[in-house]
């Protein structure tokens, strides 16, 4: 088959579908692979070493998009790449449809086929393509609420692992899944104090056994949010109720329980946020104040650490894109079930029931 990966152009976006590793086992499967000209620079790889993995180079998305079959991506199609999306194309990237009927149409329009990283499935439930960006994101909150907490950028003043004789951070986890668990691992790591709260037990259960002692655990009620966030010296917002918006568990008047200088780094933002005075903001500039509190809201977290992202990312892309490219999608959604749960539009028609049902197209 032939694949292609375009240079991202969202804004800010330095991330990119495949790496020379990426690139050299696909070939290694005998397929033919298609990088755009500078699509790996922002991340420090350059066009020589896609071509010492067996790619070519190609010297525009144009160009790009008319050569591959298979169009291996990170972010969702821009309406300039559904222009030149055709019935032929198979996509396989991020789409996030349910909230951008603009993108929905546009992919129907085009006849592609698109599957989206971010509905494949796994055998425990979980969402494999999802989890790689939660993990970065809740190992970063750590170091982002750390800065967070110098003077300088309006924190407390207080250093993460203390030092002898000096009391180390209270760091407060609300949600202890994929995101909360990695935040928890570096903060712990750091030599912080940390509580975790979750509303599921058997979670609690598995945080503590885990952690073996090296960490609280408390089950998430508002009086374990009030009571934990009053001492708090970092609060990281790390729920997600699946297919809903973040609950708001921290309401701007229990910003008044916290001490001026808090820091609280909302992760949960890219589902509405978990705080009730979040606000999304860019790594550009990251925080603001309100009643003194210092809130980090970046929607995009592993996108400032794109190459470690990148890395990740097609880590947990490359089984799938590889039984696309060896089987044709037909049969490689045939034959996994997981996979198929990502197949999103498929020739004019939108193929997963909850953006049909969020946009209103017929199922
Ligand atoms: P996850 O499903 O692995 O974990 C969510 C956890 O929240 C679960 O353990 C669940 O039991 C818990 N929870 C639900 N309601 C709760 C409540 N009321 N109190 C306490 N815990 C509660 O999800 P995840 O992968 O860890 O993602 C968490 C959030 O981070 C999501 O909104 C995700 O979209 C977001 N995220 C943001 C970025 C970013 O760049 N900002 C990056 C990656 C993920």
């Amino acid at each position: 088959m032939r694949i292609g990966t375009p240079k991202e152009i969202k804004n800010h976006e330095y991330r990119v579908g495949l790496t020379p590793a990426g690139v050299r086992e696909l070939s290694a499967h005998g397929h033919e692979v298609f990088i755009e000209t500078r699509a790996g620079l922002g991340i420090g790889i350059d066009d020589e070493a896609y071509v010492r993995a067996g790619a070519k180079i190609v010297d525009s998305a144009e160009a790009l998009f008319e050569t591959a079959e298979m169009i291996i991506k990170v972010k969702e199609p821009q309406p300039q790449e559904c222009a030149m999306l055709r019935e032929h194309h198979l996509l396989f990237t991020y789409l996030h449809l349910a909230p951008d009927p603009e993108q929905t149409e546009a992919l129907i329009a085009s006849g592609c086929t698109a599957i989206a990283y971010e509905t494949v499935t796994d055998a425990r439930g979980g969402l494999p393509l999802l989890a790689p960006m939660s993990e970065v994101a809740g190992r970063m909150s750590i170091q982002a609420g750390a800065h967070a907490m110098e003077k300088a950028a309006g924190g407390n003043g207080v250093l993460m692992g203390g030092v002898p004789g000096v009391p180390a951070a209270e760091v407060v986890v609300i949600g202890g899944g994929v995101v909360g668990y990695n935040a928890a691992r570096i903060a712990v790591g750091m030599g912080a104090h940390v509580t975790i709260l979750d509303r599921s037990l058997p979670r609690l259960n598995w945080l503590d056994t885990t952690f073996d002692g090296r960490l609280a655990t408390l089950y998430s009620t508002v009086d374990a949010v009030e009571y934990s966030i009053a001492k708090a010296d970092l609060v990281i917002g790390a729920v997600l109720v699946p297919g809903a918006a973040a609950p708001k568990l921290v309401t701007r008047e229990m910003l008044k329980l916290m001490a001026p200088g808090t820091v609280i780094v909302d992760v949960a933002i890219d589902q509405g946020g978990c705080f009730e005075t979040s606000k999304p903001t860019t790594h550009q500039a990251p925080t603001y104040l309100v009643d003194g509190i210092v809130h980090y809201c970046v929607a995009n977290m592993p996108g400032g650490v794109a190459r470690t992202s990148t890395f990740a990312l097609t880590n947990a892309t490359m089984p799938f894109a590889i039984a696309l490219a060896n089987k044709g999608y037909r049969q490689a959604l045939i034959d996994d079930p997981h996979l198929r749960e990502g197949l999103n539009v498929h020739k004019g028609r939108v193929t997963y029931k909850a953006v049909a049902d969020v946009l209103g197209y017929d199922w």
